[in-house]
């Protein structure tokens, strides 16, 4: 587990070198100390951005207005973070400007949780002021600081709280919770596309169940775009096994009570791209007609074995059942084509076996021998379609 942080380390000894401090920060180091795993390792530095850039060759400017710089090295990217404190505030979102600081611990103070605002050294070692330690122990959720304060500075800390315990499967400490339950109008400031990412990682979180609890108690649902959540649903939740199911499959299972006509709608003012809103729109009418049949070598087709898949993964999370990929993959190997380009036959073809110049009859023509293959009337060679089309010309 420690193998990211060790190929980490020439980049924090590298700042030292130029007389700076450099720490991992942040989730990084809370992921390590609860044993599991860690992805992206953050750096936290007293250097500027700017002397961040003149102690390495290769950096990208990925986010200097905020005092972050990544720095390559080994083929991986590191985010480097100038140490910042909290600025001024205007409506309860994060500051435009950003005000740099030379000591850690005041950019601890300004980081939402204590256990995401701990650091560590090169040498392993943890600095931990606001007893972020105890907590990870005691596996709970709790502000540095005022909560008060530190969710009016910035109210999607109170989202990002419930995220925290959907992954972590924490509670979340009393006094937070309470003041998220007063403040939790405050979200209405806040931009829909933060909102969103706190949501990605809050609904793929081991215990999502768990976050959505914390959603429907604070009451933060009313303050973000349609969200259909209710306690007897967070119930069922609970039930499925959904361990496997992808991002677009849980946003589906979720927007499952919403109409068919209003499920576009929402799902665009929760800012998500046009492609997941067309997956999951599919997946949501395809578990809709798998509620009433099972499934066709028809719509299995029609569909492609992927999304048929994924809708009976919907289906059988729904229903508490253990999903049975070999009936489908039975359906999809029986079938004589996998899609129109496996007919034995081209456009060319068609209209040299007739006396009639292009136009839109071969398009008819070729659905027509599509779904004759597919029903079994005809057999996909060239010979048995050659006298199937002239047959079809004399009628
Ligand atoms: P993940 O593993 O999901 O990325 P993370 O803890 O790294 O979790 P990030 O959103 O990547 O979460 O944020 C990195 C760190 O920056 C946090 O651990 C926290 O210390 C700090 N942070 C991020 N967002 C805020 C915020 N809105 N207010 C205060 N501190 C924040
Ligand atoms: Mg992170």
């Amino acid at each position: 587990a420690a193998d990211s942080f060790i190929e980490a380390i020439p980049v924090l000894k590298k700042i030292h070198q130029g007389g700076y401090e450099a720490y991992f920060v942040g989730g990084c180091v809370r992921d390590h100390l609860l044993d599991r795993v860690v992805n992206d390792v953050d750096i936290a530095t007293s250097a500027t951005p700017q002397e961040i850039k003149l102690l390495f060759k290769k950096t990208v400017d990925v986010g200097i207005e905020h005092g972050t710089v990544m720095v390559l090295h080994h083929g991986k990217g590191y985010e480097v973070t100038t140490y910042r404190s909290e600025s001024t505030y205007t409506d309860f979102r994060r500051p435009d400007q950003v005000q740099f600081v030379r000591s850690l611990k005041e950019d601890l103070k300004r980081r939402d949780f204590t256990i995401n605002a701990m650091a560590m050294s090169v040498d392993f070692h943890i600095t931990d002021l606001y007893g972020g330690r105890q907590d990870l122990e005691r596996r709970i959720i709790r502000t540095v600081g005022d909560a008060k304060e530190r969710f009016s500075e910035d109210a999607l800390r109170m989202l990002r709280g419930a995220r925290f315990a959907a992954q972590l499967s924490f509670d979340i400490e009393e006094n937070t919770f309470c003041t998220m339950l007063e403040l939790s109008y405050l979200l209405q400031h806040i931009a829909v596309e933060r909102k969103r990412m706190e949501m990605d990682k809050l609904l793929m979180g081991r215990n999502w169940a768990k976050g959505l609890e914390y959603i429907l108690q604070a009451q933060f649902h009313i303050y973000l775009p349609p969200f259909p959540v209710t306690e007897d649903r967070i119930k069922h939740f609970s039930k499925m096994n959904i361990q496997h199911l992808t991002a677009e499959q849980r946003w589906g299972l979720v927007m499952l009570p919403i109409d068919r006509s209003e499920c576009e709608s929402a799902l665009k003012s929760w800012r998500l791209s046009r492609k997941q809103i067309n997956y999951i729109k599919k997946l949501i009418d395809l578990y809709n007609w798998r509620t009433e049949h099972s499934w066709s070598p028809f719509i299995v087709y029609e569909s492609g074995l992927d999304r048929i898949q994924q809708a009976e993964q919907l289906y059988a999370a729904v229903n508490e059942m253990d999903y049975n990929e070999s009936e489908i993959h039975g359906i999809w190997r029986s079938l004589p084509i996998k899609n129109m380009k496996d007919l034995d036959v081209n456009g060319r073809e068609l209209v040299s076996w007739s006396d009639r110049s292009e136009g839109p009859w071969i398009g008819t023509l070729f659905s027509e021998i599509e779904q004759a293959v597919l029903e079994g009337h005809l057999n996909n060679s060239k010979s048995e379609i050659k006298k199937w089309v002239k047959e079809w010309h004399q009628k």
